[in-house]
């Protein structure tokens, strides 16, 4: 029988009983060596006290030492792992002990499926990057061979040649900054600095910066004509330029030629809703629910010919979250698109 089994613990406390009944016995007869029925009595109620207290201490003590090896498996911090737990033989320990166990199951279960979760994700993000990175390497490295097997030397296709590898490396630079702009987001490393910003200012500024692209897709981008320009709201000036960076090229990008972009303001009670609405060919409705996911695009071929990643409305909706407010959008095949997204009024 091994030192700590029940079956030690069972001939212990046979052992104990069995003391206490002669102990009792002796000392009755010592003391009374008449009275039979008052020393029956008496035996009893001895060795009863005797020996609940004995038995008592050392089932508690047993239980203890073993349902303390339990709580040191199953809990996670080191402070409940070194804290003994004291048992009280007087609970119904078992099914204590029972329904912990259960729940320490049941919570590995759930960070089992969340570790799951996150696996598969990891390596659909490292899919995603990898494949986002194929195209623009493998064209660098078809220009840089044509160059060297003899087109350096040929005027007519050397320096079309190395700009074209100039345009991949510039759409993998994009890339990457958007894939660190994203991690950061999503590893919540995102500490917004929030300011008073004049929010036509700031949507001028964009307009500004995107002049060039516009005109080369003739598309005509404002502001509504009768826009406040003395509101202000609260936000994070970068971070909701870029996002105003993201959808206005983006109406841009996939607008029609000789189209329009107008963003618009509409105070709310608390809030500002932005819109930025285009002409554009829209959006089909079965893509909207998935738009905002990475690295999710409509038409592969036209959203790679415009460089994007397909991160940058994943980015827009981070940030708006970030700011506590939402992000939206509408659109009708043939008529065009309405992205509107809602700020903190100042
Ligand atoms: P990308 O980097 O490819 O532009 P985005 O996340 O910004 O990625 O956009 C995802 C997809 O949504 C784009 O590939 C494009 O097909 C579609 N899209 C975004 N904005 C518009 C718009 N204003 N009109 C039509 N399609 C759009």
């Amino acid at each position: 029988m091994h030192s700590n089994s029940p079956g030690t613990l069972a001939l212990l406390i046979a052992l104990i009983l069995a003391i206490t009944a002669v102990v009792a016995n002796i000392l009755i007869g010592y003391f009374l060596p008449n009275d039979s029925i008052v020393n029956i009595v008496l035996l009893f109620i001895l060795a009863l006290i005797g020996s609940f207290f004995v038995v008592n201490y050392f089932i508690s003590r047993y239980l203890t030492e073993k349902i303390n090896l339990i709580y040191k498996s199953i809990h996670k911090s080191k402070e409940e792992r070194d804290s003994n737990k004291v048992i009280n033989t007087g609970d119904d320990v078992f099914s204590i002990v029972n329904k912990e166990v259960e729940e320490w199951i049941e919570e590995n279960e759930k960070q089992r499926e969340q570790l799951q979760l996150r696996e598969a994700f990891r390596r659909e993000f490292i899919g995603n990057v990898s494949h986002e990175l194929k195209t623009p390497i493998f064209n660098i490295q078809g220009y840089i061979l044509t160059l060297l097997e003899g087109g350096l030397e040929d005027e007519n296709i050397n320096r079309k040649f190395l700009l074209r590898a100039e345009k991949s490396v510039n759409r993998m630079i994009d890339l990457v900054k958007d894939l660190d702009t994203i991690t950061q987001l999503e590893s919540g490393q995102l500490n917004l600095e929030k300011s008073r910003v004049n929010l036509a200012d700031l949507v001028k500024e964009v307009i500004e910066s995107i002049e060039e692209i516009a005109k080369e897709h003739q598309i005509k981008v404002a502001l509504t004509k009768d826009y406040d320009p003395q509101l202000y709201v609260d936000c994070d000036k970068n971070r909701i330029y870029q996002v105003l960076l993201n959808l206005i090229i983006n109406s841009v990008k996939y607008g029609k030629e000789g189209g329009k972009t107008e963003i618009n303001f509409h105070v709310m009670d608390k809030n500002v809703l932005v819109e930025i609405s285009d002409n554009g060919p829209g959006i089909e409705s079965k893509h909207l629910p998935r738009l905002f996911e990475r690295f999710y695009r409509i038409e592969e071929s036209r959203s790679r010919n415009e460089g994007g990643s397909g991160l940058g409305l994943a980015i827009v909706k981070h940030i708006i979250e970030a700011h506590g407010q939402t992000i939206n959008v509408r659109s009708t095949v043939g008529v065009g698109s309405t992205f509107s997204f809602t700020l903190r009024k100042a």
